[in-house]
């Protein structure tokens, strides 16, 4: 019988066979996408007695349209009361009121993660001579430096008292015609992302967690994140986990923790991926990362991505790419980001088995050259299918 995933006392996530899963399809080519990754996470589910009990709920254009909300209550009461939600992409309202919907939804659940697991699928087109050594997961803070959203416009009355303010309280001098943003970078917040890093690099046996920060220069906010960082280590994972500067790059059988500069670090990536494995960072250190990775590996038509809370254990799992309007209906997008996001849901959810299941079947069916258009354009030989053909074959090869 279809029923509600829980958490339990001991802080895991209670998941019945036929678990209630709230989902929206997405607009724009959400319409292609979203059927296409349905079909395939079905029929892996079913080959171990799983089920899904999909609930539509409605946001963006479809929302708007039906309700003249672009994000209504209910939709997000769902996401609230079923812990775990899955949605394709969602058209950014234009003088909506939202910043961007999917900010929105992250920081109404407070989904403190953003998870973006960067590696390459065998056969997929790349612009880099070693793909296969991309291997990262990155852990993104979402909820604030520049996501806390606090700026003033320049020439309004808030700048001009704030340059006030500053310059009485802290005799900062900023030009008077200054626009001005607030980083907030709080212990908490950095803290609860870091364990969130280190617990997800010790339960899946991953070799190194990463600090990318840029401390040399801000020091109280970019360098605070480091320095927390390596406090946490100390505190609360000395028997699993050790920092670069407490062991001389020799962490022994635990976990190493070390740290890179942001400029730096989106150099080595490229040049040395295989010393980076797991990254922990702020907002937007975070943004610029996890987008230059994805190119590294065939680019946003198949990086998948999540928002997830531990504690609350809500997550909502989602395409990292937009709704591509100018595609929108014609059966031809790449479904993979968002089937993707869906095998993240599963490992979450404990079904590794059948996330494992759709990995290998995505892989044969790129290594048979059977793609979409946007990866048929970079290859020789391929045969060129729709979005609901490559699902198709992707079921077959389950
Ligand atoms: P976009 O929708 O991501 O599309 C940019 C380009 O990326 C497309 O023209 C296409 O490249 C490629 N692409 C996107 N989805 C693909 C897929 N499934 N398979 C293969 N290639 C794909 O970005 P945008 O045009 O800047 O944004 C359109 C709307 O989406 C805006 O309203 C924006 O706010 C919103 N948006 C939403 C999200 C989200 O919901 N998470 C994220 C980003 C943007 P080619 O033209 O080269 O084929």
């Amino acid at each position: 019988m279809a029923d509600k995933i829980t958490m339990g006392p001991d802080g895991t996530l209670q998941v019945p066979d036929e678990p209630i899963i709230p989902f929206i399809e997405g607009d724009g080519t959400g319409v292609d996408i979203w059927p296409a990754a349905k079909l395939v996470l079905d029929a892996a589910a079913a080959k171990y007695g799983k089920s899904i009990a999909w609930k539509e709920v409605l946001a963006g254009e479809k929302a708007f349209n039906e309700t003249g909300d672009w994000l209504p209550e209910e939709t997000i009461l769902a996401f609230r009361d079923h812990l775990i939600g899955i949605k394709g992409p969602l058209t950014t309202p234009i003088g909506g009121g939202f910043r961007s919907l999917n900010v929105a939804i992250r920081q109404i659940l407070d989904l403190y993660v953003c998870l973006r697991p960067v590696r390459w699928f065998q056969g997929v087109p790349s612009p880099v001579k070693h793909p296969e050594l991309v291997d990262m997961v990155i852990f993104r803070e979402n909820t604030e430096d520049i996501y806390a959203g606090l700026e003033v416009e320049a020439f309004t009355p808030e700048a001009r008292k704030m340059i006030e303010l500053l310059h009485d309280a802290f005799g900062w001098e900023i030009r008077e015609d200054s626009g001005i943003g607030i980083k907030p970078v709080s212990k908490f917040g950095s803290q609860r992302l870091q364990r969130a890093a280190l617990d997800y690099a010790l339960r899946r046996g991953r070799k190194s967690v990463t600090w990318v920060h840029k401390g040399n220069i801000m020091k109280f906010t970019e360098g605070a994140f480091q320095k927390w960082g390596y406090e946490l280590v100390r505190e609360e994972y000395a028997d699993v986990a050790v920092g670069w500067e407490d062991c001389g790059g020799d962490p022994g059988d635990k976990l190493l923790v070390k740290d890179a500069i942001a400029d730096i670090a989106l150099q080595q990536v490229l040049t040395r991926p295989a010393e980076f494995d797991v990254i922990a960072t702020m907002n937007l250190n975070g943004d610029y990362l996890s987008d230059a990775l994805a190119a590294q590996v065939g680019g946003i038509g198949i990086a998948p991505g999540a928002n997830i809370n531990y504690v609350t254990g809500h997550g909502v799992f989602e395409a990292t790419h937009g709704t591509a309007p100018k595609y929108a209906g014609q059966d031809k997008v790449n479904p993979s980001s968002v089937l993707l996001s869906g095998v993240l849901m599963f490992e979450h959810l404990g079904w590794q088995d059948a996330a494992d299941d759709i990995v290998r079947a995505v892989e044969q069916t790129i290594s048979e050259k059977i793609v979409t258009y946007d990866f048929a354009r970079l290859m020789e030989g391929a045969t060129e299918v729709k979005c609901s053909e490559f699902a198709a074959a992707i079921v077959e090869r389950l």
